[in-house]
């Protein structure tokens, strides 16, 4: 229990792109590892805690609460908002920004007659907050979190090389997220994306070096990415309300995300006119019951309706706003470009292509070899 372990996770990092890290440390182990269906919530808890869907019980950021959350949301007041932000979409994002301010709640641009009946997944798997078992708090790892420090790879790193060289702990999990944001405002390629992926190498590469000056060749590290990034061409816009009329109790509710469109049936007469409108959007499909299936995604509480855009198309407008990101993540995890990295001293089998969820085996496994 006590082997020298060091895992660092580089949100989004893709793996065309990181072969001369790999090179550069002379990895004996550089893979692509398929992520999980959804976003980084989700393939998080497929990687540190081997969770799909239905295991954590959550799909995305924001799910479905059947008890009423937003307590002080009286049919007035959802009315009375609903009629400002329909006067104009500059309206609407005001009116919006005003109560996120109130409420102190990042709601986005989520409409008022749902916001009640939605709440937040919770606590990301590597967070001490997690509930779950995870490798992490398994084999106790000493954590530096973006989520403490910031979105700042540059001070995550600064922290992570001086807890190495002051504390010595012999597991330590780092976490960065800053490539991630940089990818999906400036697009893959780009020159921000280049200088971010170099300091990302610079940083790893000083990292595992003190890493091994502290604890000597039994030292072991990990490297890997929960997914890759599409440049996105294309946004979509589905119109349930047009479709279905307004959402309510006795009717459905719904989320629109990036690339996910998730509907709850309260009133299941409604579900073949919406599917015949999904039908006719030709950028995605409705997920069918053996993909989700193999998802982990079988439960009814993710969705009666789950549809998935192609890849390098958004939602717009979602619930997050209008703006169509340059590149994005959350499509079909078997396509070349969702694929993240896994990056190793150890020796792995000849596999190509690890899951999200052989991460948790490889580090469990790495800390009770001797
Ligand atoms: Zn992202």
């Amino acid at each position: 229990m006590d082997k020298p372990i060091l895992v660092i996770f580089v949100d989004a990092y893709p793996f065309e792109d990181s072969e001369s890290l790999a090179t550069k440390l002379s990895a004996n182990t550089y893979k692509k590892v398929t992520p999980g269906v959804g976003y980084s919530i989700n393939v998080k808890a497929e990687i540190f805690g081997k969770l799909k869907p239905d295991d954590v019980g959550y799909f995305c950021e924001w799910i479905y609460n059947k008890e009423k959350n937003f307590k002080w949301m009286t049919p007035l007041i959802v009315k009375l908002l609903t009629a400002i932000g329909s006067i104009s979409n500059f309206m609407n994002r005001v009116i919006h920004k005003i109560v996120r301010m109130i409420i102190n709640e990042p709601i986005y641009a989520i409409p008022f007659d749902v916001l009640p009946y939605l709440k937040n997944a919770g606590a990301t798997a590597y967070e001490y907050a997690f509930e779950m078992p995870t490798f992490l708090s398994e084999l106790n790892f000493v954590r530096v979190l973006y989520s403490d420090i910031g979105v700042n790879d540059e001070k995550v790193f600064r922290r992570a090389k001086d807890i190495v060289k002051r504390d010595k702990p012999k597991k330590l999990f780092v976490s960065t997220a800053e490539l991630d944001g940089i990818m999906h405002y400036y697009g893959k390629g780009s020159k921000e994306y280049k200088k971010q992926i170099q300091l990302i190498d610079s940083n790893i590469i000083e990292l595992v070096e003190a890493f091994k000056i502290s604890h000597g060749g039994e030292a072991d590290y990990f490297i890997f990415s929960d997914h890759g990034m599409a440049a996105v061409d294309e946004g979509v816009a589905f119109d349930i309300r047009k479709i279905l009329g307004d959402p309510g109790k006795n009717t459905y509710f719904y989320f629109i995300d990036a690339t996910f469109f998730r509907v709850w049936l309260n009133n299941k007469k409604l579900k073949t006119k919406l599917i015949n409108a999904f039908n006719e959007v030709k950028q995605g499909h409705i997920l069918d019951n053996t993909e989700r299936e193999f998802y982990g995604l079988k439960n009814s509480e993710h969705g009666d309706i789950i549809f998935l855009l192609d890849e390098g198309k958004m939602f717009s407008p979602s619930f997050f706003g209008s703006i169509i990101c340059k590149a994005m993540h959350g499509y079909d995890p078997a396509l070349e470009s969702q694929q993240g990295t896994l990056i190793s001293n150890i020796i792995t089998s000849d596999i190509d292509c690890v899951k999200a969820s052989d991460i948790y085996d490889l580090v469990t496994q790495c800390s009770k070899a001797s």
